[in-house]
């Protein structure tokens, strides 16, 4: 059987199972077995399978059909054009999470986005190139909770290598994850220095971390506890420790926050993904606890996603 026959044998069974892309879901399991890029795949559909990847890639058809996400099955998940490693242990990254990595690479750029407006797509770098804005960010120090795959503080140090990065789970298998991750895609293959990489602190919250931040960012566990049981099959498979955010989904929100003020330097910004029905409670908690000029940041839906708050001066 050819790579192109069994796609097409894979996508059908993927149909017929109403997986919602079933082309694009049978091309990366097939690509990922066969270890090449989809786009290699497309191009060589003539090519030959070895006997043992027939079954090896219905298994996985099998997996998918029975709920599991792409993302669990190849073990890797693109965010922000860098491929992340992940696994059951932690939240699979998603493509709204990179509006939190936009909203503080416009703050350190020094830009800063009116409330409400979206932000701009343009400043993701397809390439993986140095983030222009970084010549502004030397020297400034950041701190990125609940980190899960370290999907945001890898992205954000990759933009802005000069840029001091500090990123923190409660869960030691996730924050395993992490720092594979940190050490394959900031690396570029070579052994890193101290400061070229990030440091990692396996916390609750701000506890076990010293010191004070120019910047703390978190995408935290903000879904309600009793919303979890309505959620999707494939979300229901990711770890509840990175979904639960409590009675409100604002439990760990709040603790960022107030902690927040005593970890931000003077003028420091906080940032918060959060999803867009509990944004004016998260402002008003910001405004009670003193934050100034709170801005909001639309999701690529156009729903308000991200919140930042300046630490007062
Ligand atoms: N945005 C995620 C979801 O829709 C929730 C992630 C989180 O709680 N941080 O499943």
């Amino acid at each position: 059987m050819t790579w192109g026959e069994i796609l097409i044998q894979g996508t059908k069974q993927l149909k017929q199972a109403d997986i919602a892309s079933p082309n694009l879901d049978a091309s990366l399991l097939l690509a990922h077995i066969l270890g090449v890029s989809r786009e290699h795949l497309l191009i060589h559909g003539d090519r030959a399978l070895k006997p043992d990847e027939i079954p090896r890639f219905f298994g996985l058809v099998s997996r998918r059909i029975a709920g599991e996400s792409i993302a669990y099955l190849t073990g890797y998940k693109e965010f922000w054009g860098l491929s992340f490693q992940v696994s059951p242990a932690v939240l699979v990254p998603r493509p709204d999470t990179e509006i939190l990595v936009e909203a503080v690479l416009s703050f350190l750029q020094g830009q800063s986005l009116n409330e409400g407006q979206s932000s701009k797509r343009s400043q993701k770098p397809e390439d993986n190139k140095v983030y222009p804005g970084d010549r502004a960010s030397g020297g400034r120090s950041l701190l990125d909770l609940c980190t899960g795959s370290g999907a945001v503080a890898i992205a954000l140090k990759s933009a802005c290598p000069g840029l001091e990065v500090f990123a923190a789970d409660i869960s030691a298998p996730a924050l395993e994850i992490a720092r594979a991750n940190a050490r394959r895609l900031l690396s570029g293959g070579q052994s890193l220095h101290e400061g070229q990489s990030i440091t990692f602190y396996l916390s609750d919250l701000y506890d076990n971390i010293p010191g004070i931040f120019d910047i703390v960012v978190s995408n935290p566990p903000y879904i309600p506890s009793e919303a979890l049981a309505d959620l999707p099959g494939e979300v229901q498979r990711e770890p509840r420790i990175a979904l639960d955010g409590g009675r409100d989904g604002l439990e760990l929100i709040e603790k960022i926050i107030s902690g927040g003020r005593s970890r931000l330097t003077s003028g420091g910004r906080l940032f918060l993904e959060a999803d867009s029905g509990q944004m004016a409670a998260i402002a008003l908690i910001l405004e009670k606890q003193g934050f100034q000029n709170i801005l909001i940041y639309k999701d690529l839906a156009g729903l308000e996603r991200v919140v930042s708050g300046k630490r007062n001066e």
